[in-house]
């Protein structure tokens, strides 16, 4: 059997066919700051033919990395200002981010914590920290969910994840768990029988947030795995980030979100890109954003409608972005645009 092995360096791109020899310096220079690995699924994904992949542009180093943008910094949704304890973040009273682990099975090239997953990153919570992160969720009654972020929490083995849901289920206050994560997509072997008994906690309702960016993501294997996920009782929910070059046109998002919703997975958020080091070349406007996200509006159905959301810098929370229909004319009245662009009064004058 041919085993394929996963790519974790500039060699093993250029072994790979994915860059060319005369790009190695540049891209040396990514992979000291950035951290690189693409999982064997997702290096057969990518056309090599197509200069323009959206699946390469996901996740092969580009020299342009190296340009920083004035308006980038290192935290860019402000995840540090609130931070209790090492691992949480509690920004919303009924909430809180719990980040185990900070390795992902592929390193997206336009992360929001790039400067803080990987390799050189903040590393795996240990057996003390965990504890102390269990007692900080414990001791506060407000909070409701607990979402397991990172880091990709599912490259925990199923044993550490079997333990995480067990201190969880401990506590009353939790009602739901939730995940984000990618490896349903990028590696979906992994969404195995172990891990999915592992997933169960009495009294908990779990959900999964699959991060996904273009329709080619959701390969066989990868509806199998999210299949498996909900046949077991695990509810799934969407989240993609708005791409230049990826996913930035109606046709190609409006194709995402109907196949999301076909293999049980309801679209929930439409991340407009952060402003994390490095990733200028992905951004669009919020304008070009409004622009392609009323055009889905009347093209699918409702149940294929994400949220546009932007992250606030500076720690603020998030903001639906997708309010452009709705124009503020004073005296708490309004003009309403329709999915032809038809432009109404609200309340209607007579
Ligand atoms: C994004 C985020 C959440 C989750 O927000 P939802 O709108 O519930 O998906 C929770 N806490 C923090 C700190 C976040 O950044
Ligand atoms: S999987 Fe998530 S945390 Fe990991 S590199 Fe991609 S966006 Fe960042």
């Amino acid at each position: 059997m041919n085993v394929v092995k996963p790519i974790k360096s500039v060699d093993d791109l250029m072994k790979a066919g994915l860059v060319a020899p005369a790009d190695r310096v540049a891209l040396e220079e990514v992979a000291a700051r950035y951290a690189v690995a693409l999982t064997p699924a997702i290096s057969k994904l990518i056309d090599r033919a197509d200069p323009d992949d959206p699946i390469a542009r996901q996740f092969v180093p580009d020299a342009a990395e190296l340009t920083i943008a004035p308006e980038e910094r290192a935290d860019p949704i402000g995840d540090h200002a609130h931070s209790p304890v090492e691992g949480i973040v509690h920004r919303y009273p009924d909430r809180v981010l719990l980040k185990a682990v900070h390795v992902c099975p592929v390193y997206c090239r336009f992360c929001f914590r790039r400067e803080m997953v990987g390799p050189q990153g903040l590393g795996t919570l240990d057996a003390a920290a965990m504890q102390a992160a269990f007692d900080y969720i414990h001791s506060d009654e407000e909070i409701w969910e607990v979402i397991l972020t990172g880091g990709d929490p599912l490259v925990l083995s199923s044993r550490r994840l079997g333990e995480i849901m067990e201190a969880l289920a401990g506590i009353t206050h939790v009602k739901i768990i939730r995940f984000h994560t990618r490896v349903p997509v990028v590696d979906p072997e992994k969404i195995d029988a172990a891990l999915i008994a592992a997933l169960k906690a009495s009294g908990k309702t779990v959900y999964i947030a699959l991060h996904a960016n273009h329709v080619r993501e959701l390969t066989p294997e990868a509806r199998a795995a999210c299949a498996r996920l909900v046949d077991a009782g695990i509810a799934m929910v969407s989240q993609s980030v708005l791409l230049k070059g990826v996913n930035d046109d109606p046709d190609v998002l409006a194709k995402l979100m109907k196949a999301f919703v076909e293999i049980r997975v309801k679209p929930y958020y439409l991340h407009h890109p952060d402003l994390a080091p490095g990733t200028s070349h992905f951004r669009v406007t919020i304008e070009e954003g409004q622009e392609i996200v009323a055009a889905l509006r009347g093209r699918i159905s409702g149940l294929c409608q994400p949220a546009y959301i932007l992250d606030i810098p500076g720690g603020h929370g998030k903001a639906v972005i997708s309010g452009s229909a709705m124009r503020a004319t004073g005296d708490g009245c309004y003009t309403v645009t329709d999915y032809r662009g038809g432009e109404h009064s609200y309340p209607p004058a007579d």
